[in-house]
């Protein structure tokens, strides 16, 4: 199936239902209403003359336009290339020539930044993009353009549109460096977001609150098209995350589920004015994209009414996800674990070394072949092939471990494992150990060069409502509960982290910064 083909059974199965509410615009579509919507966009695009397969770009943070496009180049053949609303021009100008983009959809709406400066301030040195147009600005002009081509030309380019094209190219979150662009296709994707909204057990009678950005896949596969696909309701707070907005919009909404980043449960559950929202209809979310304490998947279930939440891993590169814990787990492998294997997914742990596949309960590399492993990242077929070996096993970089059951834990980063004194030392670990500290709200743990040890632990604390914490309140926190060798060397309180627009934090720049600070 083709995303467009998706799109249109659940508008015919659901279409008095709604379908999309952007609640900072002010806008509500039934499945009936978006089809429409859609379709005069699908045409727009091709009035404006994009063939299948050439490339459109976004930038605008969420709102309803960025979905209209997602489902409207689908349609027409066309492949879209999400982009970064947080990039700047040397980073648009980047992914506007990386990807050859001919025609970009950008924002002007939603007091973000000054996207028209801008793109004024690129165009020169993008000699491929030849058409810019901006939402609240020159967008309902665009899509009435749209008025000169014919439904049956519409469904022409929709027929002729295969499962395995190129539908979309996505920058992954440039958490470990310069973010890569994942060339994905309808059935990659699609199928994903369906065995997503199958994990999270949607049916048309869910209202899915999805404050984690558009751009990226947790926001325009996870939510977007796991709703879509079972004829759920996409509800957009805000334009970018804002804890107060969504929680709001989840009371008001009614939203049944509810996804996030870890960072962003916490800065709702921390929230001064959290206990004020009545968060009842909560049945479910998504929690993932970084690893999940334990301490606060408990939260989301005790406080925020989400029974069935469940956690979900994956990558850009693979649509994104591979493993998910399911609602009938037990509670602690719902919060301890990121699930077992999704359906028609395989995944095995390696020895980075040599490839062979390590005993259960051991860490090692994870491996995903699937359905939903990308054709390659785009015009990058070096990368591509140091990421996709010859058995179609994609090299995740990750740390995990699979238990008897089947379940996996991830254990870190390859590249974010600190050897220390001879010793590997996952930082998650330690993570995860001190969020049960009553003043830690957060904690990162990187590893610093040190003579002696080869690296020593630092850790960055954000604290509870301005409590006080040093290197011997941690440590004496740790003391007989945790081996010498994991306690932190350093400790230092910091208010925030160097985060991805994602949500993610950026590992790399503390351990800059630690490297620095050190002297
Ligand atoms: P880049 O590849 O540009 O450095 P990134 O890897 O963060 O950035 P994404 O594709 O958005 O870009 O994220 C995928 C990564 O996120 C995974 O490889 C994994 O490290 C991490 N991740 C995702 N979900 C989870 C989870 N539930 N628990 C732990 N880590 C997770
Ligand atoms: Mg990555």
């Amino acid at each position: 199936d083709t995303i467009g083909d998706n799109l249109d059974r659940t508008i015919a199965r659901f279409g008095d239902r709604e379908a999309l509410v952007s609640v900072h615009q002010d806008l509500r579509y039934t499945y009936a209403q978006l089809g429409e919507a859609v379709d005069r966009c699908a045409r727009a695009f091709i009035a404006a003359g994009i063939e299948p397969g050439e490339r459109v770009g976004i930038w605008s943070p969420n709102c309803a336009e960025w979905a209209l496009v997602q489902y409207a180049t689908a349609k027409a053949g066309i492949i879209l290339v999400n982009i970064n609303p947080a990039y700047r021009t040397s980073e648009l100008a980047y992914v506007l020539n990386q990807s050859g983009i001919r025609m970009l959809v950008a924002a002007t709406a939603f007091k973000t930044s000054d996207y028209v400066r801008m793109v004024a301030d690129v165009r020169h040195d993008c000699p491929r993009l030849e058409r810019v147009v901006f939402i609240g600005h020159d967008w309902e002009e665009f899509v009435g353009g749209g008025e000169r081509v014919s439904a049956e030309e519409l469904n022409a380019r929709q027929v002729a549109t295969q499962f395995d094209d190129a539908i979309n190219i996505q920058y992954t979150s440039g958490t470990t460096g310069f973010p890569k662009g994942a060339t994905l296709s309808h059935h990659n994707i699609l199928n994903n977001g369906y065995f997503v909204g199958e994990g999270c057990r949607y049916t048309e009678q869910d209202r899915v609150c999805i404050p984690v950005p558009y751009y990226h896949c947790f926001g325009m596969v996870m939510g977007n098209l796991a709703c879509t696909s079972h004829g759920a309701c996409m509800v957009i707070p805000a334009p970018a995350f804002d804890p107060v907005a969504t929680l709001q919009a989840v009371q008001d909404e009614r939203c049944t589920s509810l996804y996030g980043v870890p960072t962003m449960f916490i800065a709702e559950l921390e929230h001064p004015e959290f206990g004020e929202f009545d968060l009842t209809s909560l049945r479910t979310g998504i929690m993932a994209g970084s690893p999940c304490p334990i301490e606060t998947m408990k939260r989301c279930v005790d406080e925020m009414h989400m029974e069935e939440v469940t956690i979900a891993y994956g990558m850009t590169e693979t649509s994104p996800v591979s493993t998910q814990t399911g609602a009938d787990d037990p509670l602690e492998k719902r919060v301890g674990t990121v699930g077992r294997v999704h359906p028609h997914v395989e995944v095995k742990v390696v020895d980075p070394e040599n490839g062979a596949i390590v005993p259960r309960n051991q860490p090692g590399e994870l491996c995903t072949r699937a359905y939903s492993v990308m054709l390659g990242y785009w015009e990058e077929p070096e990368k591509t092939a140091d990421a996709i070996d010859r058995a179609r096993w994609m090299h995740t970089g990750d740390l995990a471990q699979m238990d008897d059951e089947g379940y996996v834990k991830i254990v870190g980063r390859i590249k974010d494992m600190v050897i220390r004194g001879g010793e590997n030392v996952y930082p998650r670990e330690i993570e995860e150990f001190l969020m049960g500290h009553p003043d830690i709200a957060d904690v990162q743990v990187v590893g610093v060069p040190d003579p002696r040890y080869g690296e020593e632990l630092m850790a960055y604390v954000q604290t509870r409502a301005g409590a006080a914490l040093d290197r011997d309140a941690v440590a004496e926190f740790c003391k007989g509960k945790i081996a010498h060798y994991k306690v932190p060397r350093y400790v230092q309180v910091v208010d925030e982290f160097p985060m991805t627009v994602t949500g993610k934090i950026q590992k790399y720049k503390l351990r800059d910064a630690a490297i620095e600070s050190l002297g």
